[in-house]
């Protein structure tokens, strides 16, 4: 019933003559902006109250570590030692996060996670994987413009604005999300020897280290440096999942020296075990990553260490056509969107692979030769309306790399 009775509005207290419309209940009365404001108000709770329960989900989602494993193989290939120990660790620390509290003081400790292999062997797409499946925040740094508080850099704090940013401030959600800190291996000290001089990286392996553990930070919610009159948001990490990784390019020195085996030669080492010199880091260990400059204190915060594999030819063959968001299969698509098949030869497939090879550009390489073949094809086709299959051979692809940029790239 609208406007009956010349009265007032029982929640802003506006005359019916002030307002639009005047709604009568049985022993109140309510104008129109009210009902706007309080649905508003209906909305952003449900929404609160909707946002808390998703993060409860997240932090007691029954994900067995085989299912977590089994999300990741379809999108990473290979590295399954990486995936399997990955899998236990990330589901131990949810597990950590739904644990209530006992009286037997056995408090699980966090399971950070430090990955060590070459660049583009999928260290990122394995995290980034890992985060899309459980939903939880997930920002990726870079460790090497991190300094110590006071040096030019930014502070290790603003990790946790990048955080925060990706899930538009939920302090709640931002608290079980998971880092992933690339380039930890650039803020190495120099030696091994902690009586040198104390260096400005190990300075940030410091102040990295407390983050890493848990603490109670104040960041300014826009990152930069913090100054007296900004307002700060309080965010505890200790259940945030922190995953550090690095190529740590020469540290097979440091792992054939335990072994007392050379990196050039294969024999057997100190306790007869035959070691795979083409794969050393399959030997790693927390004391090679400490004799690479890593400080124990932050070793000790990251107890899980993985390696992961160099990615050979069939693994690159894979790449390209296995996962389930593959290269080809989105050019595939692309093409598709125009009324167009588009094939590839299986021999223009092992050129690409062969090509990325060569410039030892390892999987990261295989999306700029594609590019560099496909794109005049891109180009002209859409104006095309005669072309509804293409496909691509070796010849068309060779042909295409030789007036590309790439080839170009001196092959070291
Ligand atoms: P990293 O972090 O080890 O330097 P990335 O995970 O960023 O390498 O890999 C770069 C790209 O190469 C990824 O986006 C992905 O397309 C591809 N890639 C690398 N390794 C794999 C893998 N094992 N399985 C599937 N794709 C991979």
């Amino acid at each position: 019933m609208a406007k009956q009775f010349s009265d007032k509005c029982s929640f802003c207290g506006r005359q019916d003559e002030d307002v639009k419309i005047l709604i009568s209940g049985k022993t109140a009365y309510i104008c129109d902006e009210c009902v706007e404001q309080a649905q508003q108000v209906v909305r952003d709770e449900i929404s609160r109250r909707y946002s808390k329960n998703e993060n409860k989900k997240v932090a007691t989602k029954k994900l067995t570590p085989k299912e977590i494993k089994a999300f990741l193989d379809e999108y990473v290939i290979g590295q399954d030692e990486a995936k399997k120990v990955i899998s236990v660790a990330v589901y131990n620390h949810y597990k950590r996060l739904g644990q209530e509290k006992t009286e037997d003081d056995v408090e699980i400790e966090k399971s950070n996670i430090l990955m060590v292999g070459r660049t583009g062997t999928g260290k990122t797409l394995i995290v980034k994987s890992i985060a899309k499946l459980l939903h939880v925040p997930f920002a990726i740094v870079d460790a090497t413009v991190f300094t110590e508080a006071g040096y030019v850099g930014e502070d290790v704090e603003s990790i946790i604005t990048r955080l925060l940013q990706v899930c538009n401030y939920d302090v709640d959600a931002a608290e079980k999300g998971i880092v992933f800190i690339d380039e930890i291996d650039k803020i190495s000290r120099k030696g091994d020897n902690p009586s040198l001089t104390r260096d400005i990286k190990e300075g940030t392996q410091q102040a990295l280290l407390k983050l890493i553990e848990g603490t109670e930070v104040m960041v300014p919610p826009q990152g930069g440096r913090k100054h007296p009159e900004q307002k700060l948001i309080k965010v505890d990490t200790k259940n945030i999942l922190f995953i550090c990784g690095g190529s740590f390019d020469g540290i097979d020195k440091f792992i054939s020296k335990r072994y007392n085996t050379s990196v050039i030669g294969f024999k057997k080492g100190k306790n007869e075990e035959v070691v795979d010199k083409e794969n050393l880091l399959e030997y790693i260990t927390h004391q090679d990553v400490r004799s690479f400059g890593l400080i124990p204190e932050l070793l000790g915060r990251l107890p899980v260490l993985v390696h992961l594999d160099e990615l050979d030819r069939a693994a690159l063959i894979n790449i390209l056509t296995k996962p389930k968001n593959a290269l080809i299969k989105q050019y595939k698509k692309l093409f598709a969107i125009e009324g167009i098949t588009l094939d590839f030869d299986k021999d223009a497939i092992e050129f690409i692979v062969d090509k990325a090879l060569e410039y030892k550009l390892g999987a990261r390489g295989l999306r700029s030769i594609c590019e560099a073949i496909v794109t005049d094809a891109m180009f002209e086709l859409p104006s095309k309306t005669d072309v509804k299959e293409y496909i691509i051979t070796e010849a068309y692809a060779k042909q295409k790399l030789n007036k590309s940029k790439l080839a170009k790239l001196k092959v070291a």
